[in-house]
């Protein structure tokens, strides 16, 4: 009896217990096509969160039941007719390395271990398929915003010769370019970096919603005519609105033409560089001097993980480097610097690399092209019937995998209105889970395809539903 560990005191016992769990999980998985798309979490299961602090232990059996009962309550995004905001659908395989990242229990901030060596494996075939140069570092993050954060911060480092990390910004006035259409993200890793949000400039797009060079030129000519300091152009690759990406070769010649910093956040869209029918448009991605994207968007990795790529290992560590006397590179289990912590500010860190290493290994890059691939096609043969039937309307042209369009109510209907009591009634019927965004002025039903489950069969459910829908709401 292991009475003051925290170990099972009945090992078979466990055992059995985490067999049954691994079952129940392994039903969950395989049942990922059916059913209702989106269960909204019952008033009366609510309460079960609402509950005293355990003061004595329930055991490992009540924590399976608990579990077991929530699994059905998810955000939806494992089913294939998910099409909201940019998720990704996750994969069976990731439960491997979830276990034995589990069993391991790795803090991956440092020192001389395995995981160490996995995580540096898997930036290295990062910078391998994004096209960075070999000197490139990066560091495996919880998502596109941490690694925003990261890269934008090497970027104002190396703006100020990194006296400000001891000085702060010390009056410099730092200003960005990013289109109107860039993620909020951005705006929130200038707030977090003591720049401010307003110093992020947002440029208007032309009518596929890419970044206007012209305007961004006018803009830095103004801001420096008027004291500011540009420092950083940031570029996107796959836009959520619409999944515009931006002519990323027109702005690495324009960053270098003026001297700044070109990051690019890729979070899903440049992971469609895997995707040969894609690979073009993402021209000049490889002279970016930073990149963040997700593995756990359009690479199906499950959540969370994402990934930021610096071109300049030294510069990056020029931003974060710098231990702590318990923490100087030594011998033995202290060997292998420069660590994870030099590269980011996390010091204590979990093995996400395994499942994103894991799942390069199970699939190959070949089949995760395909998939994505397979989704711009998806929205292409999505937008067609939409353009051919008169109930609807497309919003945007489609570049990438995102489809935004409308149902069109008749005359004195608010199609707003409509299209937003839609989009509830297809997420709460648990057919279809679009999301909504505003397009010029119109509220679009939204359908983003970053999933390997969508069939075009469901494409066409989607669109039945919308005008079942459509139709009984308007009376049209
Ligand atoms: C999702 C997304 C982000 C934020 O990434 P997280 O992984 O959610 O932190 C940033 N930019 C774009 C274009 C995105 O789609």
């Amino acid at each position: 009896m292991a009475k003051d560990t925290l170990d099972p005191s009945d090992w078979e016992s466990f055992r059995l217990s985490a067999h049954t769990m691994l079952d129940q999980v392994l039903n969950k998985m395989e049942a990922a096509k059916t059913g209702p798309v989106w269960n909204k979490l019952p008033d009366e299961k609510k309460k079960d969160f609402d509950q005293p602090l355990p003061q004595k232990g329930l055991g490992v059996d009540v924590v399976r039941q608990k579990i077991t009962e929530l699994l059905p309550y998810g955000v939806g995004n494992t089913h294939p007719r998910f099409f909201g905001w940019v998720h990704g659908a996750g994969n069976a395989g990731g439960i491997f390395p979830e276990m034995a990242a589990a069993a391991m229990n790795a803090n991956v901030g440092g020192r001389d271990h395995g995981a160490i060596y996995v995580e540096k494996q898997v930036i290295d075939w990062c910078r391998q398929i994004m096209g960075f140069p070999l000197e490139s570092s990066g560091l495996i993050v919880s998502g596109t915003s941490m690694a925003t954060i990261i890269a934008i911060k090497v970027a104002r480092d190396q703006f100020l010769d990194t006296c400000c990390r001891e000085n702060g910004l010390a009056g410099a006035e730092l200003v960005g370019y990013a289109s109107e259409q860039s993620h909020s993200c951005l705006s929130r890793a200038f707030d977090i970096l003591g720049i401010g949000s307003k110093a992020l400039r947002k440029i208007p797009c032309d009518q596929n919603f890419q970044m206007d060079i012209d305007s961004l030129k006018s803009a830095i000519i103004k801001d420096r005519n008027s004291g500011k300091q540009p420092f950083l152009i940031i570029g996107t690759a796959g836009s959520v609105n619409v999944g515009a990406i931006d002519d990323l070769d027109a702005l690495a010649d324009l960053s270098l033409a003026e001297g700044l910093w070109l990051h690019v956040d890729g979070a899903f869209g440049s992971t469609a560089i895997l995707s040969e029918s894609i690979r073009p448009k993402l021209i000049g991605l490889e002279r970016a001097h930073s990149l963040a994207f997700d593995f756990h968007k359009w690479l199906q990795v499950n959540y969370d993980a994402g990934c930021v790529l610096i071109h300049s290992k030294e510069k990056h560590l020029q931003s974060f480097a710098g231990r702590a006397e318990y923490l100087v590179a030594g011998e033995a289990l202290a060997a292998g610097s420069p660590w994870p912590v030099d590269f980011g500010p996390e010091l204590s860190r979990g093995f996400r690399a395994l499942k994103v290493w894991s799942h390069l290994i199970e699939h190959g890059v070949e089949k995760l092209g395909a998939v994505i691939s397979k989704n711009c096609k998806q929205a292409a043969y999505l937008s067609e019937k939409i353009k051919v039937d008169p109930c609807f309307e497309l919003l945007a042209p489609v570049m990438l995998n995102i489809v935004c369009f409308r149902y069109l109510g008749g005359k004195d209907i608010d199609n707003n209105n409509l299209n937003r009591q839609i989009v509830r009634m297809l997420q709460e019927s648990g057919v279809a889970a679009p999301s909504t965004t505003t397009i010029n002025g119109k509220l679009a039903i939204r359908v983003n395809i970053t999933n390997h489950r969508t069939e075009f069969s469901d494409l066409d459910i989607l669109l039945n539903s919308t005008r079942k829908i459509g139709k009984e709401i308007s009376q049209h």
